[in-house]
């Protein structure tokens, strides 16, 4: 069972496009991941493909999803544009290409610094969510005499429907400002010099697979931005987040035809210059993480296959209870299922990357390929238990790139100091 046509089983060992998984294994060593450049270019263009079906609109990939410079360059290269949520993303997306103005600057409290790097690059639009950053903003804007197109992320109280800690969108979640409270905060915005108040952000979860709270959201976008023309502001932007799910468990995967449905007939006639912020979408399907089995466990009530990748290199399992499709790199020759734990070498019962998982029997050695960890996968690393970060390598068609190299142990431990009142080491 492939995963798909750009992971697949070829002469039996499994291929990302025409690279052997077990080929790379050998080269590079393992833990790795590995994307797809072929993947990544069929979901922007299905998603672009969706939006100019519907009237048109500006792509902004959502860049924490994996901000490899190789793959914003890749989105870049396609015609996307960034949607970034710190300097470091933003530094990020200029260094792949991305022009500054086909920037957005999302995300919850920026600091004074960041609004000034927005705001000395010239970012194409900052997405604000307090008062304390719209006047933050004013100030280092009109200090340079310049003025920044502004969009206030509004938080629309619906309820995505999704995993709790990728819910964002519900009164109780921390991101936007209360829909009700809108008007007063535009009102205010707009009296103050350097910003031009002119978007409405919105952005209400991940991963979803039901597109019908998108319809809630938006419709209450749209009365909001009769509310505020009313009341003489003039909004001629609309950002509509990201959020579209990927089948992780061979769901039905959402219709972007039922999603650009759901934006003509809700904001579609407002007349607003509309951004879609994909990121999920874009690349989680496009990745796959390899590992090497250390060892078979069989305990008194389960077996644990443990391998050589664990939660630093993917924490989506344990943080929001996520599935991966996991399978042999060696495509089995017998039927035979074995139902185990795929788990981590780190010192925590939370390191797992599956858990009562049916799969051919494993052996130490065997190599496994975690599938769709394309998007919040190696982005969220971390080196706990000092663990190197893994390499990231970019296939297209017979050739791949490292875009990211294996992090040394010498770098890792290199970043700490031992201050000189504490006794030296010794290194004899
Ligand atoms: C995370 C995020 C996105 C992308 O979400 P996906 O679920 O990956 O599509 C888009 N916009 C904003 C503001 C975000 O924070």
């Amino acid at each position: 069972m492939p995963i798909n046509t750009e992971f697949s089983y070829r002469d039996g060992v499994m291929a990302c496009e025409g690279v052997s998984l077990h080929r790379l294994a050998e080269q590079v060593g393992t833990p790795f991941y590995c994307y797809s450049t072929a993947v990544i270019a069929r979901q922007y263009r299905l998603f672009a493909e969706a939006v100019v079906a519907m009237g048109g609109g500006s792509i902004c990939y959502a860049v924490k999803a994996n901000s490899n410079l190789a793959v914003i360059a890749t989105l870049a290269g396609l015609g996307a544009g960034a949607d970034v949520v710190s300097e470091g993303e933003a530094r990020r997306a200029l260094a792949a290409g991305v022009r500054p103005a086909d920037i957005v600057f999302s995300g919850v409290g920026k600091t004074e610094q960041e609004l000034v790097f927005a705001v000395e690059h010239g970012i194409g639009q900052v997405n604000l969510e307090s008062e304390r950053d719209l006047e933050i903003l004013s100030a280092v804007a009109a200090a340079r005499g310049v003025t920044m197109r502004v969009g206030i992320r509004v938080n629309p109280d619906i309820d995505a429907g999704t995993h709790a800690k990728i819910s964002t969108g519900k009164a109780e979640n921390k991101f936007g400002i209360d829909i009700s409270r809108a008007p007063a905060v535009y009102a205010r915005a707009a009296a103050l010099p350097g910003i031009d108040p002119v978007a409405v952000a919105v952005h209400i979860g991940s991963q979803l697979l039901d597109m019908a709270p998108y319809e809630g959201a938006f419709r209450r976008v749209a009365s909001l931005v009769h509310e505020l023309r009313e009341a003489g502001i003039p909004i001629t932007h609309l950002d509509l987040g990201g959020g579209i799910g990927v089948p992780y468990r061979g769901e039905t995967p959402p219709m972007l035809s039922d999603y650009v449905a759901i934006v003509a007939r809700t904001v579609g006639n407002l007349g607003c210059a509309l951004t879609f912020e994909p990121g999920r979408f874009l690349v989680a399907e496009a990745g796959v993480l390899v590992s090497r089995v250390i060892d078979v466990k069989r305990g008194a009530t389960k077996t644990f296959v443990v391998q050589d990748a664990a939660m630093t290199e993917l924490i989506r399992p344990t943080l929001y209870e996520a599935y991966h499709p996991i399978l042999p790199v060696v495509q089995p020759v017998g039927a035979a299922l074995e139902t185990v734990d795929v788990v981590g070498p780190v010192c925590e019962t939370g390191d797992f990357l599956a858990t009562d998982r049916a799969l051919p029997p494993l052996q130490p050695g065997d190599l496994i390929a975690v599938a769709m960890a394309g998007a919040y996968g190696a982005v969220m690393g971390s080196t706990y238990n000092t663990r190197p970060l893994p390499p990231e390598i970019l296939v297209s068609g017979e050739t791949w790139s490292f875009i990211r190299q294996r992090q040394s142990l010498d770098t890792l431990i290199g970043l700490d100091r031992i201050p000189d009142w504490l006794p030296r080491p010794r290194n004899d």
